[in-house]
């Protein structure tokens, strides 16, 4: 499982995340919902180490170092994000290919022929041809980009996604298949996946149990349907209302 416990986040003097806590039990699908601008992002880089936080995040009951650079080894690699943005997230200069051979040798410490052959098993998991090993960024669309990039994030071998938005800038349907994607890959790899959207029908359709922030607190959570037939707060009922 993975847990946070009173995770506070800040940007200079501004308070963004407050003692925010929940529990992603293991190959569970946790949504963390909110309006724009609700910390959700915030906290998918905190859970990865990217950004500053007080609090404790933990895996399997181990407290996880705060900063990726004093992570273990093993918790650099157990613990990939998805990022909202699939153009940034990926080196205009670097082929498919090498963006997926950088972890591959260097994290897992794989020799060339084998990094290269898992490089292909990788493309085929998110269900890309693997002559897209020589593809740059720009010439993919935006839901292969983004196929990329958690394929990137596979080679690592982690034990949690966290996956920003990774459906809001796709169509209806591509955006399905990627969510189908996570649901494979959390029963075939044992994949925790913690799913932030600010899309109620997502979660509904995808989502094991939900974590509600507004302006950086958790005012909910809990299991899906439940906060979903009965919302507590205003937040999420604003939330259901708009998914109708
Ligand atoms: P969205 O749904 O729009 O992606 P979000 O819930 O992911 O929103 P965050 O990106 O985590 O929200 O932002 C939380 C708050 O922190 C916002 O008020 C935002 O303005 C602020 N913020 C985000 N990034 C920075 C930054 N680099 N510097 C200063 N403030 C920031
Ligand atoms: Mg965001």
């Amino acid at each position: 499982a993975l847990s946070a416990a009173g995770v506070c986040a800040t940007y200079g003097r501004r308070t963004v995340l407050t003692a925010v806590s929940f529990t992603a039990r293991e190959r569970e699908c946790l949504a963390v919902v909110g309006p724009s601008g609700s910390g959700k992002s915030t906290l998918a880089r905190c859970l990865v180490g990217l950004h500053p936080y007080r609090g404790t995040v933990t895996l399997h009951g181990q407290p996880v170092a705060r900063a990726t650079g004093d992570r273990t080894a093993a918790h650099r690699r157990d613990l990939q994000l998805v990022a909202q943005d699939s153009v940034a997230a990926l080196n205009p200069r670097e082929t498919v290919g090498q963006a997926l051979l950088r972890p591959l040798r260097h994290l897992r410490g794989l020799p060339v022929p084998q990094a290269s052959a898992e490089a292909t098993n990788l493309l085929a998991r998110v269900h890309l041809p693997a002559g897209y090993v020589d593809r740059r960024p720009a010439s993919l669309s935006g839901g292969e980009r983004q196929r990329v990039n958690l394929a990137r994030a596979l080679a690592c071998r982690p034990r949690v996604l966290v996956c920003d938005e990774v459906t809001s800038a796709l169509d209806v349907h591509t955006g399905e298949a990627m969510l189908a994607l996570l649901a494979e890959l959390r029963r075939d790899l044992g994949l925790t996946v913690v799913l932030i959207t600010h899309d109620l029908a997502t979660v509904a359709r995808w989502a094991d149990a939900v974590v509600v922030l507004d302006n950086g607190r958790v005012v909910e959570s809990g299991p899906t349907a439940a906060v979903l037939r009965a919302p507590g707060h205003a937040v999420t009922r604003a939330l259901v209302g708009a998914t109708g």
